[in-house]
C-alpha cells in the first residue's frame, strides 16, 4: 500500500499490545496486509538495553515458525543467526552419549537466540510504513466495542489515551487483554502450573570452540526430571535444568548441590564448572522458574478483538512449540483474513473456531513430550516404536508420520496430529494383540499335536504359565 489520502483514510487501525516474539511479527503480517499497526510494548527497547550475558535463552525454531517467517520473508535473515540441531545427543548417569536424530537429513530444528529474534522482528517492523512502536506503555485496561485503551507511560506515570478497530492481544501468559474478555464474554480459561520448575546455566567455550557436539539438542534424561543444552552462537549452551520444586527444595547446601550433579549429571560438572554451578544455583535461590500452562476459548471478541500467542495458550516448554505455535498464529489469522476477504468479524470467527482446538492439542502435546524427553527416551520399547515408524513412514509416507515429525516439521493441524497418532496406536494394538492371538492359537495347537504324540512331557501347560506369568509382569 502506497499510503495515498483516500487509502490512508479506510485503513484499519490495528493496535497489537505485547512487542514480544509474537506481536511483533504479527505487526510485519498486519503491515503487509495494509493496516496501520501501533505495537504498544511495556518493557524498554531491547536494543537499547545493555546485553546481558548469559541471561538470555535460546529456543528451537522449527518448520511452523519458519513458514510464518518465510512468508514475510524473514525466515533466511533468522536462520542466518541459528545453529542447526538434527536430533537429540542423549547422556546417560555413566557420561555415555547416544544419538537420537529428530527425522530425515532435511528435518532439524535452528537453535536462535530469544533476544536477538526479538530485535530482528522489531526492527523489520518498525521498516514498514504502516507500523509504529511505542515502548515503555504498559496496558491498563480497555473496551472492546469502543476501540479505547489506556496505557500508562511506565516513565511518566502518565496515562495515554488511544483508539483502535482492532485491538489484538500478544501480551503473553499472563494477557491483560485475555483479562478483559473473560470480564466481558462467555470466555473458557484454564491455568495449571505443572509441579515442575527450571533453571538456566550456561556451558562456556572450551578452548574457544563449543564444549560438545554443536548441532545436537542435548538431553540428560533422570525419568523424573531432566537437563538440556542448546548451542549459541558464541559458542556457548545454554543449559535447562528442569525438575520437580520438592527436588530443589531439598538441596540447600554446596555439598547437596555437587553431590546431586555428581550422581545424575558427572559429565556436565566439567563442562559448566563447579564454581559456576554454585553460583547460579544459589544467586537463584536455589528455585526453579515455574512453568504454566493456559488453555481459553474462544479467542476472539466480535470484529473488535483477538488474542493470539502466549496470551492465548501457554504451554509449557517441551515440545519447543510455544513460539512456533505463536507464530503460526499469525500465519492462521492472515489466511482466514485471506478466505474472509478482510471481512473481520468473520476472519476473526474462522480463526478463533480454527485455532482454539489446535491450541488445546498442543497444550497437551506439550504436557505428553515432558515425559518423553525425560523418561521414554530411555526406554528400548521406545526406540522400537520409533523404528516401526519410520519403516512405516518409508512404505506409506504421507498416512503414517510419527507423531513428532508431524508436530514440528509439518503444518498438519496440531488437533490433526492427535488424531492420527491415536490411530496409528490403535492400529498398532490391533496388530499386536493379532500377532500375539496367532502366536497363542498356533503354539497351543502345535503343542497340542507334539503332547497327542508324546513328544512333549505332560508337565508342558504349567512351563508356558509361569513362562507367561514372567512375560506379563516384564511388560
Ligand atoms: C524455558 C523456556 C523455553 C522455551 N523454549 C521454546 C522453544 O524452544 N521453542 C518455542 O517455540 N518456544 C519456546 N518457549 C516458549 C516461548 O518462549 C513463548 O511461547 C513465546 O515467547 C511467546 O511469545 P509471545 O510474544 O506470545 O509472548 P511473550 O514473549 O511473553 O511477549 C509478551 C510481551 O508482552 C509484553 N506485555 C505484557 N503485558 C503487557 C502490558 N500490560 N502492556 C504492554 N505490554 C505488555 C511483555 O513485556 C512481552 O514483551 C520456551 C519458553 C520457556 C519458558
Amino acid at each position: 500500500m502506497d499510503g495515498s489520502g483516500d487509502q490512508q483514510k479506510t485503513k484499519k487501525r490495528v493496535a497489537v499490545v505485547g512487542a514480544g516474539l509474537v506481536g511483533a511479527l504479527n505487526a510485519c503480517f498486519l503491515a503487509k496486509r495494509g493496516y496501520q499497526v501501533d505495537l504498544y510494548e511495556l518493557r524498554q527497547d531491547p536494543r537499547k538495553c545493555e546485553f546481558v550475558k548469559g541471561r538470555s535463552i535460546n529456543l528451537a525454531l522449527s518448520h511452523r515458525g519458519r513458514q510464518a517467517l518465510k512468508h514475510v520473508g524473514l525466515e533466511d535473515k533468522v536462520i542466518e543467526n541459528g545453529i542447526r540441531m538434527s536430533g537429540r545427543r542423549l547422556h546417560d548417569e555413566r557420561g555415555f552419549k547416544w544419538t537420537s536424530p529428530y527425522g530425515k537429513p532435511d528435518q532439524f530444528l535452528m537453535s536462535v537466540e530469544r533476544r536477538r529474534l526479538n530485535e530482528e522482528l522489531l526492527t523489520a517492523a518498525e521498516k514498514l510504513p504502516d507500523v509504529n512502536v511505542h515502548f515503555e506503555k504498559k496496558l491498563v485496561s480497555c473496551h472492546f466495542d469502543s476501540g479505547q485503551l489506556a496505557f500508562l507511560d511506565v516513565n511518566s506515570n502518565e496515562k495515554v489515551d488511544v483508539e483502535a478497530d482492532l485491538i489484538i492481544g500478544t501480551d503473553g501468559a499472563f494477557s491483560t487483554i485475555r483479562r478483559e474478555l473473560m470480564k466481558r464474554i462467555r470466555f473458557d480459561f484454564n491455568q495449571e502450573y505443572i509441579p515442575h520448575g527450571y533453571m538456566e546455566f550456561c556451558i562456556p567455550p572450551k578452548e574457544g570452540e563449543f564444549a560438545m557436539e554443536v548441532n545436537f539438542l542435548h538431553i540428560w534424561p533422570r525419568n523424573t526430571f531432566m537437563m538440556i543444552a542448546l548451542p549459541n552462537l558464541d559458542k556457548t549452551f545454554t543449559v535447562t535444568l528442569f525438575m520437580p520444586f520438592t527436588n530443589f527444595e531439598a538441596i540447600k547446601t554446596e555439598e547437596q548441590l555437587m553431590g546431586f550433579f555428581a550422581t545424575t549429571f558427572p559429565d556436565a560438572i566439567p563442562l559448566i564448572g563447579e564454581k559456576a554451578i554454585k553460583e547460579t544455583y544459589f544467586k537463584s535461590g536455589g528455585v526453579g522458574l515455574p512453568m504454566v500452562s493456559v488453555k481459553s476459548s474462544p479467542h476472539h471478541y466480535k470484529d473488535k478483538s483477538v488474542i493470539m500467542g502466549d496470551a492465548a495458550h501457554a504451554l509449557v516448554p517441551f515440545y519447543g512449540q510455544g513460539m512456533n505455535c505463536g507464530f503460526e498464529d499469525c500465519l492462521v489469522l492472515d489466511e482466514c483474513l485471506d478466505e474472509c476477504h478482510d471481512n473481520l468479524e468473520a476472519a476473526l470467527a474462522l480463526y478463533s473456531k480454527r485455532r482454539c482446538p489446535d491450541a488445546h492439542a498442543i497444550c497437551d502435546l506439550a504436557m505428553y513430550n515432558y515425559i518423553e524427553m525425560r523418561e521414554s527416551v530411555n526406554s528400548k520399547i521406545y526406540y522400537l516404536r520409533k523404528k516401526f515408524d519410520s519403516l512405516m513412514n518409508k512404505l506409506i509416507p504421507n498416512s503414517w508420520i510419527p507423531l513428532y515429525t508431524m508436530v514440528t516439521f509439518t503444518r498438519l493441524r496440531y488437533s490433526e496430529c492427535i488424531k492420527r497418532k491415536k490411530y496409528q496406536d490403535k492400529l498398532i494394538n490391533g496388530m499386536v494383540v493379532s500377532t500375539g492371538l496367532g502366536t497363542l492359537v498356533g503354539g497351543g495347537y502345535f503343542t497340542y499335536r507334539l503332547l497327542k504324540a508324546g513328544v512333549l512331557p505332560s508337565n508342558v501347560w504349567e512351563t508356558f504359565a509361569s513362562f507367561g506369568q514372567k512375560m506379563g509382569k516384564l511388560f
